[in-house]
């Protein structure tokens, strides 16, 4: 009987499109197909098939199924629940699932190995080349092995005695070992790990909220699970996800410590060929263990019994642009359709994860104590209104005092500030302009190293003019406020004889630059290392024993929905750094606002207050976790069209109960690379469907071509 296939392809478009099945092709859903587009052949999957017989249009056959591994069903269902949950087409998230199908092959190898022949002369050398090419293996390996040089093993080649053999690099990962010994752990890591080994041993979508203070040993409780899962089962799978590339390295050191082989690593740094070996090697059931960035949740596991969401409340797991998704949330949405459990980590769990502990939906393990230090840092609020930096500089005096001492005991400093560059501001003294790029209404950053002014936001980069664009006065233009470089340069002036390094995205740029970084760290080669939030998670450094952030009101200014909740957890996870086993560490954060809730809450160590307070707030305004928000914004380069169309949508709302909606105001960022942008937003109680009906609402309105419409439910950035 013929039957139709229904194919998803990679692309922004709103639903799937029917092929014919060709007689004896043999389609099964998950399939990787070439089908017709218009003029096109392109790369698609199978997502349903059926029966064809009550179709009256003809349809176009499947060109091809393509001898690549299919997508997995717990992959392929996750793909589709992910457009829905993102209000997007369903093509976007396929996109990121094939990613790694559609990377570089790895090249085949050149080996070389004995063909039976034997020499026409034998020498003593070759008779060594001979006995040691029992495997096929690389000219310069055998040459090696048998002590000789490589002109031996080529002469031996060209005589046919050895061939060379074009083989594809092994795909299957070295299968890890779960039974090798860990720490023995204290007693409430014991107590935790319980707890998930019998989730675990119990099967099933569970979730648990693995909750403990820096250094608590969260990391060790969870390679416990891993090891659970893999000894359970031969072929069942892990994924640990992690919010940055920087952190990577640590953890797969841990792992590879722990079991014997080094897991996979998925990220945007992993080269080509190595991400389409992954992508292969699990589809196939060749790989168990992954350790990566959030989009390694789009990879082909076959057998996922688990996933470690670690640092779960750290914002970089939202993807904002392209394919907007929250990794924290779709992890457990692809545990729950894997039917795995999934563990979410945190020293500062978001207020979202906290109300799915507090109402039971996840298990909570707390643990307490800090493993191996006896105390957390002290932590002391620097009231800058009483004790200001001089002029022109950003570490007040007690500060200053704290380095000096913590220098003269040869400890380590962290300076930090959550801003690059040297100045966030450059200003004409003359006219007042504050610079922005031509095509966007964001400042300019002054990077001193390169010379240059920046838009963070689009890239936009210039030199830094002598004379004011505005205005055109000659050397009028003044670098406002302080980023890391400049405080690095106050740093080198104050203490001419310390070791300064900056940790920034612009200092370390990939992985193998922040592993450098942070190993100079670790072995005291550096005094004061001056920060963004790069170093502010995850790498503990046993002589650091001051933390001392700049300024601890930075997060809190533009007052979005998350500023006080992302303020706590960044300045909480920066002081954790503090401290070591036979030194307490301290903590000293400068601010304007001491009496600040969120201050006074990292001041007196109290997360429970905090929480307490911003989950009143939030309740009481209806905000995550108590209802749900979601963005809408419209941009466009012609004000006219932008103008028609929010208009045009606003009038389109569906109305709903439960549902309130904001707009069209203008952005904050209300022009990006010369588009003006507008935003509404959405607030819907818990109990409405709200994905329903924003795609309800986009079904009402024709979006011109020259606007674009993004929807973004869960907004983490409000510009
Ligand atoms: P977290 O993930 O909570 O920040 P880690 O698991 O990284 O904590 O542990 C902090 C440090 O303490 C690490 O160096 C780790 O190796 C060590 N550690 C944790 N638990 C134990 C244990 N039970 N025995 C020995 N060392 C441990």
């Amino acid at each position: 009987m013929a039957r139709l296939a229904r194919v998803l392809l990679p692309l922004p478009l709103p639903e799937a499109f029917d092929y014919a099945e060709p007689e004896g092709m043999a389609l099964s859903v998950g399939d990787q197909v070439v089908v017709p587009l218009g003029p096109q052949r392109l790369i698609g999957v199978v997502v349903a098939l059926a029966d064809a017989s009550g179709h009256n249009r003809p349809l176009k056959p499947v060109l091809e199924r393509r001898d690549e591994p299919p997508l997995p069903p717990g992959a392929l269902a996750f793909v589709q629940w992910a457009g829905r949950y993102s209000v997007d087409a369903p093509g976007q998230p396929l996109a990121m699932a094939l990613r790694g199908a559609r990377a570089q092959k790895p090249r085949p190898e050149r080996l070389v190995a004995a063909t039976g022949a034997a020499p026409a002369r034998m020498t003593p050398a070759r008779a060594r080349v001979l006995a040691a090419a029992e495997a096929p293996m690389p000219a310069a390996a055998l040459a090696a092995a048998a002590g000789v040089s490589a002109g031996v093993v080529k002469a031996l080649v060209d005589e046919g005695v050895l061939e060379v053999r074009l083989v594809a690099p092994p795909l299957a990962f070295d299968a890890p070992d779960p039974h090798r010994p860990g720490p023995a752990l204290n007693a409430s890591q014991a107590a935790a790990a319980q707890v998930l080994k019998d989730m675990i041993a119990a099967g099933g979508f569970q979730a648990a909220l693995l909750d403990g203070i820096t250094g608590s040993g969260k990391t060790e409780v969870y390679l416990e699970a891993v090891a659970a899962v893999l000894a359970a089962e031969p072929r069942a799978q892990v994924l640990v996800l992690l919010p940055e590339i920087a952190l990577t390295q640590a953890v797969l050191a841990r792992f590879t410590e722990r079991f014997g082989v080094q897991p996979a690593e998925w990220h945007s740094g992993v080269p080509s060929p190595r991400r389409r070996r992954v992508w292969e090697a699990l589809a196939t059931g060749q790989c168990r263990i992954v350790v990566g960035a959030r989009s390694a949740l789009f990879l082909p596991f076959t057998d996922l019994r688990l996933v470690v969401v670690d640092e779960e409340h750290d914002g970089s797991y939202k993807q904002e642009d392209g394919f907007i998704y929250q990794a924290r949330d779709l992890a457990v949405a692809r545990a729950k359709i894997e039917g795995a459990a999934v563990v979410l980590a945190s020293a500062t769990p978001s207020l979202e994860t906290i109300w799915n502990a507090e109402t039971g939906r996840y298990r909570w393990l707390r643990l307490e104590t800090r493993h191996g230090v006896a105390r957390l840092p002290d932590i002391d609020l620097v009231d800058l209104r009483e004790t200001p930096p001089e002029h022109g500089r950003w570490l007040s005096p007690p500060l200053v005092q704290a380095m000096a001492e913590t220098l003269g005991r040869g400890e380590q400093s962290l300076i930090f500030l959550n801003r690059r560059g040297y100045a966030p501001l450059v200003l004409c003294r003359a006219c007042g302009e504050k610079l922005t790029a031509p095509d966007t209404e964001s400042w300019l950053v002054e990077h001193r190293y390169t010379g240059r002014l920046v838009c963070h936001l689009t890239g936009f980069s210039m030199p830094k003019p002598d004379r004011c664009p505005h205005c055109g006065a000659k050397d009028s233009l003044v670098s406002i406020g302080p980023g890391v470089e400049r405080v690095e340069e106050e740093v080198r002036e104050r203490f001419p004889d310390a070791r300064v390094a900056v940790f920034s995205s612009d200092t370390v740029v990939d992985a193998e630059a922040a592993r450098t970084l942070i190993e100079a760290m670790e072995q005291g080669e550096i005094d004061v290392l001056v920060a963004t939030q790069a170093a502010a998670k995850g790498h503990n450094f046993p002589n650091l024993t001051l933390v001392g952030v700049v300024d601890a009101d930075l997060g809190l200014r533009g007052g979005d929905l998350r500023a006080a909740e992302r303020t706590y957890q960044l300045l909480a996870q920066a002081t954790g750094r503090a401290g070591r086993k036979d030194r307490p560490g301290r903590a000293l954060l400068q601010t304007y606002a001491p009496d600040q809730a969120v201050m006074q809450a990292l001041a007196g160590q109290d997360r429970d207050a905090f929480v307490a307070a911003e989950m009143a707030e939030r309740e009481a305004a209806r905000l995550p976790p108590y209802g749900r928000l979601a963005a809408v914004i419209a941009s466009g380069a012609d004000p006219a069209a932008l103008e028609g169309f929010v208009r045009a949508l606003a009038a389109a709302a569906p109305n709903a109960e439960g549902v309130e909606v904001y707009g069209p105001a203008d952005a904050s960022l209300s022009l990006v690379r010369g588009r003006r942008r507008k935003r509404f937003l959405v607030r819907a109680d818990r109990s409405v469907d709200l994905q329903g009906f924003l795609a309800a609402w986009r079904a009402r309105v024709k979006v011109p071509g020259s606007v674009r419409m993004t929807i973004d439910v869960d907004p983490y950035s409000f510009l």
